[in-house]
């Protein structure tokens, strides 16, 4: 679903990814962890189209985000076409605070995908009953815990039924019993539904539990990867060995 092919990225003099090899299969789970600024968001803001590679090119859906080799832009009709069928859930909730949860859950669908009213208000059901806030149909987002939001944020994703979900993470601000819950939400996800998830988080249980594979990273670089049972009972590496002493 995504390839990254020799993927350099800098913002001015600073090399924030270096020759990044990296392809995540349809359907495939995918966590990526490492220490602070090791570049795990820009990898899912490139996946997403938000950021251009400095060098390199990256497919997505087999559609080059570089396309050719002269290296201009994709056309702006192409770059709206992958981020449909991409969904990111950010650290911040997001939602638009003046419309309810419902309003929140049916705008993308009606206004994007044209589908009519009744459409999006039964699939908007449909979804808050899997994050399981149907009772939250008419709250306003600040009526609502940081759990709350954020689950409604996951099913505001889904609703656009993404092929790749990009979960940038989504628990950082919330409270350990909080993010308990969301985490719930992304497991029965991984787990009912084939979307291809990559995951930046800093919950290694977490990770441990919905990954097929565990990426880590370092200074821009992929040290080492592999089945998450590998990676965290037995890493090749010494800084995977001391990044998971830091955090465990
Ligand atoms: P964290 O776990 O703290 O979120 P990360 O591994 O996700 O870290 P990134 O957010 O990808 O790391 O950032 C990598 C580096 O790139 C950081 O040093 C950051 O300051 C820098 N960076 C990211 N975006 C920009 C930007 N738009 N302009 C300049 N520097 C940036």
């Amino acid at each position: 679903a995504i390839e990254f092919e020799n993927v350099s990225k800098a913002f001015g003099a600073h090399r924030v990814l270096v020759d990044l090899d990296l392809q995540v299969q349809p359907g495939e789970k995918v966590t990526l962890i490492g220490p602070s600024g090791s570049g795990k968001t820009t990898v899912l803001r490139l996946a997403m189209t938000l950021e251009k590679p400095t060098v390199g090119d990256i497919k997505v859906f087999g559609e080059s985000i570089l396309y050719g080799t002269v290296g201009r832009p994709l056309p702006r009709s192409q770059e709206a076409r992958i981020r449909r069928r991409c969904g990111m859930v950010f650290q911040q909730f997001n939602l638009f605070p003046h419309l309810t949860v419902l309003q929140n859950l049916m705008l993308a669908p009606t206004t994007v995908l044209g589908q009519s009213k009744e459409h999006a208000e039964k699939s908007s059901f449909e979804y808050l009953r899997m994050v399981g806030l149907e009772s939250k149909v008419h709250a306003y987002p600040a009526q609502l815990s940081g759990g709350q939001q954020q689950r409604i944020a996951i099913a505001r994703a889904l609703i656009l039924k993404p092929e790749i979900l990009l979960l940038d993470e989504i628990t950082s601000a919330l409270d350990p019993e909080l993010a308990g819950e969301v985490l719930d939400v992304v497991r029965s996800v991984a787990h009912e539904t084939k979307v291809t998830l990559l995951i930046v988080t800093h919950e290694m249980r977490f990770a441990r539990e919905v990954s097929d594979r565990i990426v880590v990273f370092d200074a821009g670089r992929v040290i080492e990867q592999g089945p998450p049972d590998k990676i965290f009972t037995n890493p090749e590496s010494d800084r995977t060995r001391a990044f998971l002493q830091s955090v465990l």
